[in-house]
């Protein structure tokens, strides 16, 4: 559906472009700091209208739409917007994708629609994200969506993972009219759109509301249900599943594997964020015990686990929270704006520093992390210049806590439970290409971080929309 009249003037594109630019609005620093609330001020009408009739509406193919992985037509979607149909500009998302209100929040869209935008060379990009969120939250408040049904089937599919590329996948085979059952290891749905992502970037209840959609289009749910421990793969064929989708995620800690790493006192970044940010009823049993974090505490890493670890430790009261990131700021993996905004809320960093051991104190807690002072040496495959340790530079820094933000690896439990399922790279599940998401196993299908390594939510449910409509023809030639 392209909602965009063809006869689009040069003038018009020059006016549009020169209308004054607006910033998203967020909640002062000093008072966001104090809770978990979200930390951007949603667009009311007016701004939405004004803010979307920036657009310039590029020709075919629109930048924006060509670098969104799931090509939402955003153009169509801002002019709708701009004329106050927001039912007209949400059903345009819902085309595409199966968490618009979600990705619409936490997109890195300034490297994705945003980034692309061509009013960057003399401007300002639209606000395409914070315009998702607000034509979806009308949609809900004034004129809920439906999951509607195309046909009826007789075949059920198991769905393993409720993160963003189960949702999708669940989703789409509800539209495609089969009955869906997710397993899920924790108690709620979500993935680490709850079970890591802070409330303060993604408010858990856009995730639950989504989920009721699937609920009352008929989605089924066992949650605490660990797939290769009380329940394999093929037990899931024997109960009579005609497919399985693993959307399982990457979800084991990296380790630093250095002396210490194991004392109370050291995080893992999960644990960490489950714990400070998820609410008690949904928290697994064996996570119900907050961080005693103390006041000052060191994050290693930087990537946005690690900004989401620095904010999370403000927010629970820690006074002096640090960054500790062995190369410089430049080649920090993880988004500014985040970074910006941890920055803005009290977060410290020192980079070219690289922690060499946790030191106990006598009470046997963390007392300090002894670290090296670093410099960059040559550049690495990926063209990022190495970290070199400084010989002699050896340093301590006393701390209460420490959370380890240093990346995932999959759980390789899948791969040594199911018969013919390959698996690569410490548990990454192999599959046949992108499109079809086939694994070795006949009737087994994956994506999402399972297969790609750690990555997106958007990325993620687009892998679980294509591996549904593979499903899908798959049950249709059984
Ligand atoms: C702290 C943090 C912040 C992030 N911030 C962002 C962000 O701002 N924007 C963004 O786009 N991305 C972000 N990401 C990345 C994004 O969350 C992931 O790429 C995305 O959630 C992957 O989706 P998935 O469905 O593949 O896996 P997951 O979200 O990991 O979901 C997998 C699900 O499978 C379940 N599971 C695992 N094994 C089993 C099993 N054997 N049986 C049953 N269930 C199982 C897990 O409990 C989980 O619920 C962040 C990640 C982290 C860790």
């Amino acid at each position: 559906m392209q909602a965009v009249p063809g006869e689009f003037l040069e003038i018009d594109r020059k006016n549009r472009a020169n209308q004054p630019f607006n910033d998203l609005t967020l909640r002062p620093a000093s008072e966001r700091v104090c809770d978990f609330e979200d930390v951007v001020i949603e667009f009311d009408e007016t701004r939405a209208k004004v803010e979307a009739a920036r657009c310039i509406h590029c020709p075919d193919p629109a930048p924006c739409m060509v670098a969104c992985p799931t090509h939402n037509d955003i153009p169509s979607a801002m002019w709708l917007i701009e004329r106050g149909d927001y039912k007209g500009a949400s059903a345009i998302y819902h085309q595409t994708s199966s968490l618009p209100e979600i990705c619409g929040r936490v997109c890195p869209h300034e490297q994705l629609c945003q980034g692309s935008c061509v009013l960057n060379k003399d401007h300002e990009p639209v606000l395409t994200g914070q315009l998702e969120v607000f034509a979806l939250e009308w949609e809900r408040e004034n004129n809920p969506y439906k999951v509607t049904k195309e046909k009826t089937s007789k075949h059920k599919v198991a769905v393993v993972g409720a993160g963003p590329a189960g949702m999708a996948c669940a989703h789409v085979l509800l539209q495609k009219g089969h009955e869906v059952t997710v397993f899920e290891s924790k108690p709620a749905p979500g993935g680490l759109m709850v079970y890591g992502i802070p409330n303060f970037k993604l408010p858990k209840t856009a995730v639950f509301e989504k989920w009721q959609d699937l609920l009352d289009a008929g989605v089924k749910f066992q949650g605490n249900t660990y797939i290769g421990r009380d329940k394999t793969v093929d037990g899931l064929f024997a109960e009579g599943y005609s497919a399985v989708f693993l959307g399982v995620g990457t979800g084991i800690d990296a380790k630093m594997e250095i002396p210490g790493e194991d004392l109370p006192g050291v995080y893992e970044a999960t644990d960490f964020l489950i714990r400070g940010n998820v609410e008690d009823h949904n928290l697994p049993a064996d996570k119900k015990e907050k961080p005693l974090l103390g006041n000052k505490v060191a994050v290693i890493g930087g990537g946005d686990t690690a900004s989401d670890c620095l904010r999370t430790a403000l927010r629970l009261g820690s006074e002096e929270v640090i960054c500790l990131y062995r190369r410089t700021e430049n080649e920090m993996p993880g988004g500014k704006k985040d970074r910006q905004m941890a920055k803005d809320e009290g977060a410290q960093y020192r980079f070219l520093t690289q922690p060499v051991q946790f030191l106990a104190g006598e009470d046997g807690r963390l007392a300090a992390v002894e670290c090296i002072e670093m410099k960059l040496g040559e550049p690495d495959a990926k063209g990022r210049r190495k970290p070199v340790p400084v010989e002699g530079s050896n340093f301590s820094i006393a701390i209460d806590s420490a959370i380890k933000a240093l990346g995932y690896w999959p759980d390789p439990i899948l791969g040594k439970t199911t018969p013919n399922l390959d698996v690569h790279d410490w548990g990454l599940i192999t599959v046949s290409d992108r499109q079809s998401f086939k694994t070795t196993r006949p009737g087994v299908f994956a994506g999402g971080d399972d297969v790609t390594g750690p990555d997106l939510v958007v990325t993620a449910m687009v892998a679980g929309r294509k591996a549904a409509l593979a499903i899908n023809n798959y049950l249709d030639n059984l």
